[in-house]
Order: structure tokens, then sequence, then C-alpha cells
């Protein structure tokens, strides 16, 4: 395929003719329903209407992309939201350079549809293929390859930023260079992505070969990881959070490679990158709250634990690989209507094992069960709020509930006393003091943000939480 306009690939449709964007009073929250709010939300279509809505002087402005963030980063309490997924028109395509110029409102779930059939496939995604690459590049998202490919913004070539101003300035690692690091992490607060170039990776099939590794406890975990490093570009681990004393941190790892096509079954060989798509099934209410009772939580576990043996060889489809939350729709609703809390920290390399035992043990301790417990390890990192850093990260639910707050300020204070760090894109609750503590790089960033925005017009509920905004 040469350099082409990939609406004629994608189907996507030409812009119509531009009209003013309105506003809307909507209610809105993260993908883990907590905190939610009002705001004036605008939908516009071109770079005209969303150019009237950022340089319009009224109240403070955030971009919001798929609303995948778990907390309050796409909210903007009493102001205005600009939500940006229908500027995802894809632009062009190299097939040489694998390099993919489209706006930021186009999904890794849109990609992938247009590209697993062609051989390609996004660099890094996260563990849901319903984000923008706008919400990616502003959280710097990292995958399960992260030890490998580092994040999201190590693949990303340039962006348009639109500033307060309505100016567009390309980012890029050679052009506004402070620019591009402060917008990579910055949560949506130098101003709106708008376009995008972001190299793919070629792939042969669109199956993983890999293997399922059950570990007994957490050194076990650690030992495995650190052997499946050098052989996969792929691994994850699921951590039974409610297991203690020897079994303390049993878990089930998932490594892969996408595989070559004369690894799969002859039935899969004819047709390597179309695999069948998954069915999709749905939480049709809000769950009630003993569902998720710690006595559950612990049955679900052990019986999860024990339900997957290691299995030296497994062919498996990048759907359920990579996003195996997403065959379920609205799973956020299994925590019923106060929402929860995704609890994601980060440990650097030589502190993870006691960081991890330490969080684990005051969990089991606490009876706050997760159904969903993941451990990664993180490789290098540049940026200046980007979440990873070399070492290894924990991922937890909970229900939001009486005594939950406190209990995480608790882990806050434990992951930070190793030199750890919580990811913004799952927080809603984190103190400002605990954030300057994690971020080293903060004061730098609103130098940034200060010539970027001199006005602050781009604020959100968590930014306003955080204090993060110069003064
Ligand atoms: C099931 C699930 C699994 C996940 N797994 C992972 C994972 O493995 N790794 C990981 O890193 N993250 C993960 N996430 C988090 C998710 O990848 C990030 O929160 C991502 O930012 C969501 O993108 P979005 O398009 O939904 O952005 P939103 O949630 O709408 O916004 C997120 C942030 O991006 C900003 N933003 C959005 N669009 C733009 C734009 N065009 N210009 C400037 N700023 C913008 C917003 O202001 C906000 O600060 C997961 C989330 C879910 C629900």
């Amino acid at each position: 395929m040469n350099e082409a306009t990939l609406s004629e690939i994608s189907g996507t449709e030409a812009p119509e003719a531009v009209s003013s964007a309105r506003g809307r009073r909507t209610r809105l929250s993260g993908w883990g329903r907590y905190p939610a709010c009002e705001s004036e939300v605008y939908r516009p279509e071109k770079l005209a209407e969303l150019r009237s809505v950022v340089v319009s002087n009224t109240r403070t402005l955030i971009a919001r992309g798929a609303g995948r963030a778990y907390g309050d980063a796409a909210l903007n309490a009493g102001a205005r939201v600009v939500d940006v997924e229908r500027m995802n028109r894809m632009l062009a395509f190299d097939p040489k350079t694998r390099a993919l110029r489209c706006e930021a409102g186009v999904t890794i779930g849109e990609i992938i549809d247009v590209f697993v059939p062609r051989g390609f496939f996004p660099p890094v995604t996260p563990g849901t293929r319903y984000v923008t690459l706008g919400g990616a590049i502003a959280a710097d998202v990292h995958g399960k390859n992260h030890h490998r490919e580092s994040s999201l913004a190590a693949h990303v070539s340039w962006f348009d930023l639109m500033l307060a101003s309505g100016e567009i300035k390309r980012c890029s690692r050679e052009e506004n260079t402070e620019l591009f690091w402060a917008t990579v992490g910055g949560m949506g607060l130098t101003g709106v992505i708008i376009e995008l170039e972001i190299r793919l990776r070629h792939i042969a099939s669109a199956y993983l070969e890999g293997e399922i590794i059950r570990a007994a406890n957490v050194d076990d975990a650690f030992a495995r990881f650190e052997a499946a490093d050098s052989r996969y570009d792929y691994s994850v681990a699921w951590i039974d959070c409610l297991a203690r004393r020897g079994a303390l941190g049993r878990s089930i790892l998932s490594v892969g490679n996408f595989a070559a096509p004369e690894a799969l079954p002859a039935r899969l060989r004819q047709s390597p990158l179309r695999p069948e798509p998954p069915s999709r099934l749905a939480v049709p209410l809000d769950l009630p709250g003993f569902v998720l009772a710690p006595a559950s939580v612990r049955a679900f576990n052990a019986a999860y634990y024990l339900r997957h043996p290691s299995a030296a060889r497994v062919i498996t489809p990048y759907q359920p690989f990579f996003y195996p939350l997403d065959s379920i729709e609205n799973w956020n609703r299994i925590y019923g209507k106060r929402g929860f809390v995704q609890y994601q920290c980060v440990w650097p390399l030589g502190e993870s094992r006691e960081g991890l035992v330490e969080v684990l043990e005051a969990i089991a301790k606490s009876g706050r069960g997760s159904f969903l417990a993941v451990l990664k390890k993180f490789g290098a990192q540049e940026g200046m709020l980007s979440f990873p850093m070399p070492g290894y990260t924990l991922a937890l639910d909970f229900p939001v509930t009486q005594g939950l707050f406190e209990f995480l300020d608790r882990l806050d204070a434990m992951v930070l006393k190793r030199g750890g760090r919580v990811y913004l894109a799952k927080d809603a609750r984190l103190a400002p003091e605990a954030l300057r503590a994690m971020y080293p790089n903060l004061d730098r960033w609103r130098q940034i943000k200060a010539v970027a925005d001199p006005d602050n017009r781009f604020s959100s509920s968590l930014s306003r939480r955080l204090k993060m905004e110069p003064a």
C-alpha cells in the first residue's frame, strides 16, 4: 500500500460544511464512575469548530477522548469539556516506514480494525481498545510490552497541539521539544492534541504464541517475570491479592509474542491475520454490593488460580490476550452505583519486591479484595509527568466504600517511601502533597505550562484537586 488517504481504506467520511459547535450540559464521569459532575460539553468535528471552543474566553476547558481514564482527568466540574472523539480521520499511511498520520480522536480499536488485516498493530496498547490516541498520549499509556518498548510516546514522531490562543504548534523531539515532553503524560493541560504521526509495528499473524505460568508466591512471580523478560515481548500477571502467608503474591503469568503463521494450527494458517471476532457479553445493571464482598472475591480468586494450570505453549487470538475485559460491555457496572477506584502504583526495580509484599499484606489484612489485580514490569522511560519508571507496577480495583480513601492514603505513604508513584490516569483521590513528592519534574512542567497556557485556560477536576496549575 502506498501513502494513501485512509478515508478510502477505513470508510471514514470527509467532513461536512463547517458549523459552529454548541455546548450541552451533561453529567460525566470517568470509567470508574467516581466522581461524576456536570459540564458544558462540546463535540466539534472540524478544526474551525474546535478553535472557536478553545479561544472563546469563557470558563476553563479540558479535552476528553473516550472517557476511559478512571477518575477525574477528563472532567471539568461546572466548566467546559471538549470531546474530540468525532475528530477521528485517518489521513495517510506509509507501509515502508509504518508511519500512520491521523487525527487524535482515532481509537486504538479503529487502528486495529483497519490495520490488523494488513499486518500491522499499535506499537503499545493499554488493556482496552476503547481509547483515543489523544487520550493515550496525554496519559502516555503503557502496555504489556513496556519492558521492551517503553510507553506510547516512544512511538509518536510528532503531534500538533492547539494552544489556548488557538495557535497550533508542531511538537516533536526536534521541534518545541519541551512542549512535546510536557504534553506527553500532561493529562490534557497544555492544549488539545489534534493530529499526530505514530509508527505501527509489523505482525505476521493476529495470534500470540506464549505460555501460561503459575507462580506459587511473590518470589516465584518475580523469578518467572525475570526469566520471561528476554524471551517475550508481552507479559502480565494476575495476582490473587487476598492470598496470605506462604501463598502471598501467588499469580498467573501470561506471556507471549506475535506468532509466525507457521506456528499456527493448520485451520488458522489459511487466514492468519483474520481471527474470529470475540463475542461480547453485557452487564445489564449495577450489581448489588454482596457480589463484591470479601468472601466472594476470595472464592473467585482461589477458583481462578486453580483453574489455570501452567501450560507450556498456548496460541491465543490477540483480542482475549490484550483486551480480556473488552468482551464484557459496561463491566464497570459490576461495582455498583457508587463506582470504584483503580489504584495503580509503581516501585523502582530495587524496591519492587519489598513494596509489593508490603502493599499485598496491607490489602489481605484489610479484607478489601480486588477481582482485578495486575502486575507488570516496566523498562526504560522518558517524560516529565509520565507514570512508568523501571520497576514493577501493580493495578487494583476497589469499590468506593467507607474508609477506602483513608486506606489508599496509607498505600500512598508506603509507595512514596520507596520512591514509587501513583498513575494519574487511574486516580480520583490522591493528595497534592503526595503528587509533588511522587513527580519530581512537576515544577519544571509547571514552568512550561505557564508559557503555553499563561491564563490556565486548560484545567480539569484532576488538576484543581491536585493543585497542578502554576500559581
Ligand atoms: C479497561 C481499561 C484498561 C486500561 N489499561 C491501561 C493500561 O494497560 N495501560 C495504561 O497506561 N492505561 C490503561 N488504561 C487507562 C487509559 O489508557 C487512559 O486513561 C487513557 O488516557 C484513556 O484514553 P481516552 O481516550 O479514554 O481519554 P480520556 O479518558 O477521555 O482522557 C484522559 C486524559 O487525556 C486527555 N485528553 C484526551 N484527549 C486529548 C487530546 N486530544 N488532547 C489533549 N489531551 C487529551 C484528557 O484531558 C484527560 O486528561 C485503561 C483503562 C481502562 C478503562
